[in-house]
């Protein structure tokens, strides 16, 4: 029997799903993150890389046929010619590139994605400035392509879902001259950038040394692997244009699959490839942060179950923690509207979903209007997907089919993504 490893490095931990040919859940392990000390970090994930593996029941193990890897966007680390790290590494939400934004503006094309303080491109430039660089050579890696690297030992690999927010062009798949340029006029070409592949292209096999120790198939191989969010979108298992994944977690995320690729700078939206499609997503402030600053999990579900979710609250709010959202409105001045607050909780509860699933319906619009994609039906992930009501009254505004996503875990998609070179999908 085949079995496909998924392997996902998340915000909390880190999770295992291996999966059979019909892509039926088999097993699953997970790893908590304790000690979070940047300068350890890259050695936490080795023990849990290790870990989940290992934890697979043995005669699962010597099934595994491929691998693939998921790590969280935009966390990077320098390593040397034997792929051990030479500085800590930098997590997705380490912004110290900001101090790099006006060299950053300089050198990148305006609008492009990488124009962020928490882009990977920003924190490599940090890195150049920062870091005392020797004359020997360094590789420039994701949290996945370092992680793959621990078990097929070719250093230097990425895949096109991670390089996107360093400024690889996944239109043209090569990296654009004014990222080589200043990469070879800055350090001499002393960073390598990853060579980029396909997510779920067989990058090699397992080396001998993971074969023994893990108890794996010398015919297993690892896979180009992609980002937890893009895993995640894989797990749903939406694979058709017009087909979308909505995240109800403390924030608002749409993604939308279209034929067409979307980069809007002034929306924050950008787009990610997906073989021949491309995913278009967008970010609202709004979501389950500002549901939990109000009421916790056990008054939203109860209290939430007394709204008739086919009738109007009457109320129009645009649900913020704080002042300014970016999409589908993009207005850093734009002030949360939660008033007038009804005395009663389960009518301002009911507003305040009517109030998000409004953003929603507008989030949608726009990136259909930019994408040229027709709405079909919307999965849900996070917190939220749990709450029937709420997706009623979803399903009220958007008018298309909504259906919680039987699989959400990341790990699974990097599954299922493993398995790509192997069945017909
Ligand atoms: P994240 O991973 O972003 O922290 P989760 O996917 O774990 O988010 O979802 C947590 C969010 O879900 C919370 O912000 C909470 O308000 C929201 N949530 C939990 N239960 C419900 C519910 N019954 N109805 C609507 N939202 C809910």
């Amino acid at each position: 029997m085949n079995l496909y490893l998924g392997l996902d490095f998340g915000t909390s931990g880190a999770r295992a799903v291996v999966i059979d040919s019909n892509f039926q859940v088999k097993a699953q392990t997970q790893y908590v993150w304790e000690n979070t000390q940047q300068n350890k970090l890259p050695h936490v994930w080795q023990t849990a890389l290790f870990n989940l593996i290992s934890h697979i029941p043995q005669e699962m193990r010597g099934e595994i046929r491929a691998i693939a890897i998921d790590g969280t966007s935009a966390t990077v680390l320098l390593c040397n010619s034997y792929g051990e790290p030479v500085t800590e590494a930098l997590l997705y939400n380490d912004s110290r590139g900001v101090a790099m934004m006006d060299k950053l503006k300089s050198i990148a094309p305006s609008n492009h994605p990488v124009i962020s303080a928490t882009s990977s491109f920003a924190k490599l430039l940090w890195l150049i400035e920062n870091i005392s660089l020797s004359n020997q050579t360094y590789y420039f890696l994701h949290q996945a392509d370092w992680l793959g690297f621990l078990l097929h030992r070719k250093l230097g690999v990425s895949d096109y879902n991670n390089v996107l927010k360093l400024g690889y062009d996944v239109g043209d798949l090569s990296y654009p001259d004014w990222l080589t340029d200043f990469v070879n006029s800055e350090v001499g070409g002393n960073i390598l950038l990853p060579e980029v592949v396909t997510p779920g292209a067989i990058v090699g096999n397992v080396t001998p040394e993971v074969v023994n120790s893990l108890g794996l198939s010398p015919e297993c191989v690892v896979c180009g692997g992609t980002t937890d969010s893009i895993a995640a979108f894989i797990a749903s298992g939406a694979n058709t244009p017009g087909e979308a994944v909505t995240s109800l977690g403390s924030t608002l995320v749409l993604k939308l699959l279209s034929r067409t690729r979307v980069d809007d700078a002034k929306y924050g939206i950008y787009s990610h490839r997906l073989g021949d499609l491309w995913l278009v997503g967008g970010a609202s402030n709004t979501g389950g942060a500002v549901l939990r600053h109000f009421f916790t999990d056990a008054e939203l579900s109860s209290l939430s179950s007394q709204i008739d979710p086919n009738t109007e609250s009457g109320l129009d709010y645009y649900p913020l923690l704080q002042k300014g959202d970016r999409f589908p409105i993009n207005d850093p001045e734009l002030l949360p509207r939660l008033a007038p607050r009804p005395e009663n909780s389960v009518k301002f509860i009911h507003g305040l979903l009517e109030g998000i699933a409004k953003i929603e319906l507008r989030g949608y619009e726009l990136l259909q209007a930019l994408s040229a994609a027709t709405l079909t039906n919307v999965y849900t992930a996070g917190g939220g997907a749990k709450n029937p009501i709420f997706t009623a009254i979803r399903g009220r505004y958007l008018q298309v089919p909504i259906t919680k996503a039987v699989y959400t875990d990341a790990a699974y998609g990097s599954a299922v993504l493993a398995s790509r070179q192997f069945i017909a999908q």
